[in-house]
């Protein structure tokens, strides 16, 4: 465990059961309630990048919000949403992907990037990964460049950062819950 690994690992709260028997879901409210554990988590992602060139930090529908805004203001870099279809108001881009019963889509606007932008893409946690490939689609097609895609948590059972590894992107995830 690391610096930060610890700290946030110890503050997410654990539903059993939630939304249906047989989840687990990692309830990050408790974490950003903290202000010691939230500082720490916007850090941890801070630190991450703080030397890199990044422009752009996308951030996932809705959880990946909260922790993008504050690294992109912390980067300097811009924030881009990845929204669930028919939010967003102007031209878009639409990647389908499968969910456990039926699908999902995200969306993006098409004058996110320019080409060859240097992007971080955000969300809260990797299960199936299905959501973070979607979106990773979305940003290649419009041609910019992404740098990792990360989350605060990461289900490595679930084979999700692996598939997201094989796709030849660079994972980083905070922790992790077997
Ligand atoms: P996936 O596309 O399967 O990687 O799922 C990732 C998305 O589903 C993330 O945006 C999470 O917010 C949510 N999610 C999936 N499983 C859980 C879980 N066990 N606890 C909390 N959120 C979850």
């Amino acid at each position: 465990m690391d610096y930060f690994a610890d700290t946030i690992r110890n503050a997410i709260r654990t539903v059993p059961d939630w939304p249906k028997p047989g989840v687990a879901f990692r309830d990050i409210t408790t974490v950003l309630q903290d202000r010691t554990a939230f500082r720490k988590l916007v850090d941890a992602f801070v630190h991450r990048y703080h030397d890199q060139k990044i422009d752009a930090i996308a951030a996932i529908d809705a959880r990946g919000f909260i922790i993008g805004a504050p690294l992109a203001y912390e980067l300097n870099a811009g924030l881009v949403l990845v929204r669930k279809k028919g939010k967003l108001p102007f031209d878009t881009l639409v990647e389908d992907y499968e969910l456990e019963y039926g699908t999902a889509s995200v969306e993006l606007h098409k004058d996110a990037f320019k080409p060859g932008d240097k992007v971080v893409l955000v969300d809260d946690l990797i299960a199936t990964g299905g959501t973070m490939l979607a979106a990773s689609r979305l940003i290649r097609r419009i041609g910019a460049e992404i740098v990792e895609v990360s989350a605060m948590i990461d289900l490595p059972d679930l084979g999700g950062s692996r598939k997201l590894r094989e796709e030849g992107l660079n994972v980083y995830t905070v922790c992790q819950f077997e």
